[in-house]
């Protein structure tokens, strides 16, 4: 039996992870994709990174990224200051002031990989059903990837974090809930929370045409916050992330409307066209014409209802805490915040 399962290798449950194994826990992370950081997350594409996923990091507290000053020492992260526009809703571009944001040059995902470096991880391993057994869980699940067959098809563990949105650990809990009570007001709680979609297009141009928008941008970049009547949620030219770029890349998020409305559709490339042609529409001409274009869905994307506190919990199953930027809301932040207090619930009910 293991000390403690983290289900989801997202920045909470590595998070929580990394803090239950500094204090001398055995701890085993499972994920279903093939990488790490969940939302956090880079696709590569030749030599080039593309975050798809999370676009930079933007601390309000000290607190809850205390581990920045270590990742910007160790060059994992580095500042970004793109050219700022706000898409109003009469369709002009209003400049704002420049921030200084944080992304990754390798990949946002380069965030998660530093937290999880000596941690034991599943990848490809999808939890199906959580089990309360007299001293802990049993974990079970599936095998994603044919080439995996030595995992496991369950696993036990005296405590487990739950660090996956909460509309998917919810349904880890519909065979058990029915017999037990404490996890049936769990899991009734995991279903009042509420995610936007979002639908993402990537795409590629030459070099020469995406130094043209919004009146010649600087190297370091730029980026478009859409507004909730536009298809648009957010664009950035992503290629000024990087420290050598090979291509110009634009990645572009669509606001929760569009998202909602297509979303289910099988012809996800003309979804990505339809993105295109809404933010040439509004940005500029060539954007609708790239050298190539991929489209991926998050079906959870942004939390949009929180449970309303850091982390969910009851006395009554403390061997059991779910955890992740659903809890309290604030994107990367809250689920750092909501890992950190998992990994010492956890720590406490195993003492
Ligand atoms: C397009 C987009 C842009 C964003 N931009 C920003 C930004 O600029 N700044 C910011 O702060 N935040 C941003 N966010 C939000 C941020 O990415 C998330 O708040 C944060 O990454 C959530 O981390 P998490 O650990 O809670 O969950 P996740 O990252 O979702 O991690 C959950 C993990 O669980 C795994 N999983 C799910 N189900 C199972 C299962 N049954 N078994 C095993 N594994 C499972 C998944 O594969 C995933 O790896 C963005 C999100 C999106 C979608």
């Amino acid at each position: 039996m293991e000390d403690v399962v983290v289900i989801g290798a997202g920045i909470s449950g590595l998070t929580a992870a990394h803090q239950l194994q500094q204090v001398g826990h055995r701890v085993v992370v499972i994920d279903k994709s093939r990488g790490l950081g969940g939302r956090l997350a880079t696709r590569r594409r030749g030599l080039t990174a593309i975050d798809h996923g999370c676009r930079y990091l933007q601390p309000f507290s000290d607190s809850t990224l205390s581990c920045l000053p270590a990742l910007l020492e160790t060059g994992v992260l580095q500042p970004w200051e793109p050219k700022t526009f706000v898409l109003e809703a009469t369709g002009s571009l209003k400049a704002m002031p420049t921030e200084t944001l944080y992304i990754a040059p390798q990949g946002m995902s380069a965030v998660a990989k530093a937290l999880a470096s000596g941690l034991a991880i599943h990848y490809h391993w999808r939890a199906t059903a959580l089990t309360p057994l007299p001293e802990g869980w049993r974990i079970e699940g599936e095998t994603l990837s044919s080439d995996r067959q030595e995992q496991p098809s369950s696993i036990e563990a005296k405590a487990v974090v739950v660090a996956i949105p909460a509309p998917q650990a919810a349904a880890l809990m519909n065979r058990a809930a029915p017999q037990n009570e404490d996890l049936a007001k769990l899991m009734h709680q995991l279903q009042n929370v509420e995610f936007d979609a979002v639908i993402t297009t990537i795409a590629g141009y030459s070099p020469d045409e995406s130094a043209n928008l919004l009146a010649q941008t600087s190297l370091g970049g730029w980026m478009v916050d859409g507004n909730r009547q536009s298809v648009l949620r957010w664009a950035a030219l992503d290629s000024s992330k990087r420290t050598d770029p090979q291509e110009s890349v634009v990645v572009m998020h669509s606001s929760a409307v569009f998202a909602a409305n297509n979303i289910d559709r099988s012809d996800l490339e003309s979804v990505g066209q339809e993105m295109l042609a809404a933010t040439a529409e509004s940005l500029a001409s060539w954007l609708s014409s790239p050298t190539w274009m991929q489209v991926h869905r998050w079906r959870y994307g942004f939390v949009q209802q929180p449970l309303g506190s850091p982390v969910l919990h009851s006395p009554a199953v403390s061997t059991l805490v779910g955890c992740g930027d659903w809890c309290s809301g604030g994107n990367v932040e809250g689920a750092i915040a909501s890992g950190r207090q998992a990994a010492q619930l956890i720590a406490t009910a195993l003492e």
